[in-house]
């Protein structure tokens, strides 16, 4: 999608300190970190967000999963516990309009969020 700052990314437009890169999925550090660890896992599709899940594309979520396991057992915070977040539509404080997980760790997290 044309004005969408994570399809730059994906398309390199736009430079990201990457952590991981298959064919289906890009993950990034978060340039606002909220904790020591705080990266993004995204579709390189363009899905807007979790309301644009189907049954056509919704196997991309298990496969966010799988990588976010590979990448908190490579940073070390597999054991000690994280955060996966997906923030959806403007209540759930959505800002980027494509479809991310966050995902948060390195420190103790409060509950429930603001
Ligand atoms: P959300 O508020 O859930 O839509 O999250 C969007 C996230 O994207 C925020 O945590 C931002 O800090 C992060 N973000 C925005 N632009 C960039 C960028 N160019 N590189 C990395 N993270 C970004
Ligand atoms: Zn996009």
């Amino acid at each position: 999608m044309e004005d969408c700052i994570f399809c730059k990314i994906v398309k390199g437009e736009i430079p990201s300190n990457k952590i991981y890169e298959d064919d289906k999925v890009l993950a990034f550090y978060d340039i606002s970190p909220e904790a020591p660890v705080h990266f993004l896992v995204i579709p390189k599709s363009h899905i807007e967000s979790a309301n644009s899940l189907d049954e056509n594309n919704v196997s991309i979520v298990s496969h966010v999963f799988i990588v976010i396991n590979k990448i908190v057992s490579e940073l070390g915070i597999a054991d000690s516990g994280y955060r996966i977040v997906n923030n959806c539509g403007e209540d759930g404080g959505q800002t980027v309009n494509h479809m991310h997980f966050h995902v948060l760790g390195g420190r103790g997290l409060k509950w429930p969020p603001g």
